[in-house]
């Protein structure tokens, strides 16, 4: 009886670690798509908004909603509350896993300091904390959650963003890049490069399409390529002449995402954050929201392999524009500007 029970045993023990190797290596080899919809505020019809989750919802395939909480520059008060029609239909779909709500910029209006276009490049460290707090505080209010996420408005900032964002405790930091950059680390906070989708003319929405179909499977296929892509597009691109939902590009999407699905693709939001319990039931398979163990390190741990990332992106990234400028050559603009 007791060597039945050791052999039992051992059996189970064999199976269990066969069971955790093959796991380990599925998520070593993971690649994620990440869809990032910029520019979606107060105070616009909310209909192509709607036909573009709708895909994200039919496909259970996440996005994250990049927002500008203050696109009325003049105007006071939290505007995110003040468009009933907007605060009703971001409430009803806000506990949905699949949806991340973003922070992109405060009023998403270029001050053309010193990079243009950009809100945030060129001002003071105490100036850009101010506005990203603000911006940061009435989506807590409109939402009842903590953006994770910061887009700076025209994929551009410089080091103060980069600064104060970290220190608002933003988790991730999405910017552009032509193709798929390595992601680095500022203050513990993940910046990712990303491609960008569509145009306003339909032949180059369909361009830009077959584009980022090229660009994400080289990343699907490269073994060297990191762990996550992003796809950012523009809700108003799918949008005709007439300014009505176009459902030709809607269908574009769906297209392009049933693509990425028989590549194998997994998908997650921009935070990667887990899904709440209650709501894991409308998650489908193709969609694995998880935490990256090296989403939250700490510079005085792994400084050098953070800097050395860091480094590496501003390298490709700052090549096509991203706006991470050296402090010292921003310095000595400003410095010009000023005499
Ligand atoms: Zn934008």
């Amino acid at each position: 009886m007791k060597f039945k029970a050791i052999l039992v045993f051992l059996s189970v023990s064999v199976l269990l670690c066969s069971t955790c190797v093959v796991s380990a290596q599925q998520t070593q080899g993971s690649k994620y798509i990440a869809f990032r919809d910029d520019d979606v505020k107060p105070f616009t019809p909310l209909d192509t908004l709607k036909a573009v989750n709708q895909v994200h919802i039919d496909e259970g395939v996440p996005v994250t909603l990049g927002i500008i909480p203050h696109p009325r520059e003049a105007q006071e008060g939290n505007q995110l509350l003040q468009d009933a029609q907007f605060l009703t239909y971001m409430r009803s779909i806000a506990p949905n896993p699949l949806f991340e709500f973003a922070q992109h910029g405060y009023t998403h209006k270029s001050d053309s300091l010193s990079i243009a276009p950009s809100e945030f490049a060129g001002r003071s460290y105490k100036d850009q904390y101010n506005r990203i707090s603000k911006g940061r505080a009435d989506l807590i209010e409109a939402f009842g959650m903590v953006p994770k996420t910061f887009i700076p408005p025209f994929d551009k900032g410089d080091n103060n963003t980069l600064l104060a964002t970290s220190a608002l405790g933003f988790t991730e930091y999405s910017t552009f890049s032509a193709s798929y950059a390595p992601h680095g680390y500022v203050n513990g906070m993940r910046i990712d490069g990303g491609i960008e989708m569509g145009a306003v003319n339909e032949t180059d929405f369909s361009k830009s399409v077959q584009r980022a179909e090229n660009i994400t499977q080289q990343f699907l296929n490269d073994p060297q390529s990191d762990d996550m892509l992003i796809v950012t597009y523009h809700v108003w691109a799918f949008q005709d002449s007439r300014g009505a939902v176009d459902y030709h590009r809607i269908q574009e999407l769906t297209d392009f995402i049933n693509l990425l699905k028989a590549q194998g693709a997994l998908f997650t939001r921009l935070d990667r954050e887990v899904a709440p319990a209650s709501n894991a039931s409308s998650l489908t398979n193709n969609l694995l929201v998880f935490t990256f163990q090296s989403a939250s390190p700490s510079l005085s741990a792994t400084g050098k392999e953070n800097n050395l990332s860091t480094f590496l992106l501003i390298g490709s990234v700052g090549v096509v524009l991203s706006g991470i400028y050296l402090s010292a050559r921003r310095r000595g603009r400003i410095d010009r500007r000023t005499k």
